[in-house]
């Protein structure tokens, strides 16, 4: 690739690009379910020198770009403007090294999550980060999104995986960051800048990833209760009984119910207790970890914390249960227009603002289902709630984030901001907060050009 700045012509005679309707309709919007717009243009770079060069073209020309990883978003993020320039990542995939030696994993951006857990595993090693849209999501979408999952508990959220990167700013510039070491007090740590901040400020087109030793085996309980207090209690007792806990997943019977049809298995228990948690460990192969586990579930039957248990025999069995904690995606589908909130509570009033939000919303909307499910162990909720007219959308939205405002929650705990939240941004962010963002953000990316829109202005 020359350092000149191409023509828009040349770039799309010289770039792998895709233009008709019919080809962009896939790029039109993402799982947000946020209307589709129509791209003027998709390029799909394979490499980081093609990247640049759109964008050093774009930026001569002052043509908006989208930036688009897996489209499994949840904010509205990656869905285009009106006549934007898409930049699509899917063919940079490339799992460049895999360094068995240290624990680090250098990729681009557009490897699909779970092709890249698949290949590190093969190779002996574990990369932590999982939730539902694994086969579709893609790695740079969860750094830009800063993706939380179901694992967060034990390894942190996506942030904490990432040792470095490389990205390309909104002039073309490639800053080149791929540091493979934890530990480097070098300065300010520069690639903050990019993580969660949902492309407002470069494109990453690859990573340093950190990486950790595979777990030799795995255990894994779905346990009824009686109450949101026994879920506390239980979650207590778990994270001092239970070293190698590593999800803690949280359903409500309604949830539940839902799921596991949408999943196509039986309903556990038969939904016949109001909440359930599907907590497992993952560690070293040693009969203290099986031993201590099984002791955790025979406590928590005895002091009445929990009511009933399902402990799978077989792999096919414990993946049936994850099957059903991860059936939101099906279930999404059947309940447009729908609102998938993501929030952050904390755990002391939960209960409240579940109560007072579910209340407001079966008043409001009676015939709207609203299901809840979360990572419990980090204080995030998921409450989805649809059939909604797309009119009542926005005071649907606004009714939630203002009673989660009252508890000092967060509106947004891991799908990251996007179109759909930034007009909410003020509920959990101070003024000043969001005047330094949108400063940050002009001065690195002061033409607009990526991502306009979206998170702060
Ligand atoms: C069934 C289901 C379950 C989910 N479960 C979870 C969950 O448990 N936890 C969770 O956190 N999320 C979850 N999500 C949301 C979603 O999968 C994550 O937000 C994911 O990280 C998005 O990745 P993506 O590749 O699809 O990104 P996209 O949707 O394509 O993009 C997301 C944002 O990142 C930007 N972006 C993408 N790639 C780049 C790049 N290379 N450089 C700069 N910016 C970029 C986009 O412009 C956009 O703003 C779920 C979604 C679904 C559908």
């Amino acid at each position: 690739m020359t350092d000149k700045t191409l023509s828009f012509d040349e770039l799309l005679a010289a770039m792998p690009n895709l233009a008709s309707p019919d080809q962009m309709q896939r790029h039109m919007t993402d799982m947000s379910g946020f209307e589709a717009a129509m791209p003027s243009v998709v390029f799909r770079p394979v490499s980081t020198d093609q990247v640049a060069a759109i964008v050093k073209t774009c930026a001569a020309e002052d043509r908006k770009i989208t930036i688009q990883g897996g489209l499994t978003g949840l904010a509205g993020g990656a869905r285009p403007n009106e006549g934007d320039v898409v930049i699509a990542l899917e063919n940079m995939k490339q799992i460049e090294e895999i360094d068995t030696v240290g624990g680090v994993a250098i990729v681009q951006a557009g490897v699909i999550l779970e092709n890249l857990c698949t290949a590190v595993e093969q190779e002996g090693w574990y990369f932590p980060l999982d939730f539902g849209s694994r086969g579709s999501c893609v790695i740079g979408g969860n750094v830009s999104t800063n993706a939380g999952g179901n694992k967060v508990l034990r390894y942190g959220t996506t942030r904490d995986l990432v040792l470095g990167m490389e990205v390309v700013l909104p002039d073309g510039t490639v800053l080149n960051m791929l540091n493979r070491v934890i530990k480097n007090n070098t300065g300010l740590d520069l690639k903050h800048l990019f993580i969660g901040t949902e492309g407002r400020l470069g494109i990453i087109t690859r990573l340093s990833l950190r990486l950790f030793p595979n777990p030799q085996t795995r255990a894994t309980a779905l346990v009824a209760l009686d109450s949101f207090d026994s879920v506390t209690r239980m979650l207590k007792q778990a994270r001092s009984d239970l070293p190698d806990l590593s999800s803690f997943e949280v359903m409500w019977q309604s949830y539940l119910q839902q799921a596991a049809v949408h999943a196509g298995k039986d309903v556990p228990f038969e939904g016949r207790y109001p909440i359930y948690v599907l907590v497992e460990i993952e560690g070293a192969d040693k009969p203290v970890f099986h031993e201590g586990f099984s002791a955790f579930l025979e406590s928590l039957l005895e002091s009445g914390i929990g009511s009933d248990v399902i402990i799978p025999q077989t792999l096919e069995q414990a993946n049936s249960l994850w099957q059903i904690r991860d059936a939101i995606g099906e279930i999404l589908g059947s309940i447009k227009p729908y609102v998938a909130f993501d929030i952050s509570i904390p755990l002391k009033h939960m209960p409240e603002f579940i109560q007072q939000s579910t209340a407001a919303l079966e008043e409001k909307y009676p015939h709207s289902i609203n299901l809840l499910f979360g990572h419990l162990g980090d204080g995030n909720l998921h409450l989805t709630t649809g059939k909604h007219k797309e009119e009542d959308i926005l005071a649907v939205e606004e009714l939630v984030y203002m009673i989660a405002s009252r508890f000092r929650g967060s509106i947004s705990a891991e799908h990251g901001i996007g179109r759909i939240k930034k007009p909410f941004l003020h509920y959990s962010r101070s003024e000043d907060e969001i005047k330094l963002m949108s400063a940050i953000k002009n001065l690195i990316n002061p033409q607009d050009l990526f991502n306009a829109g979206r998170l702060v202005d």
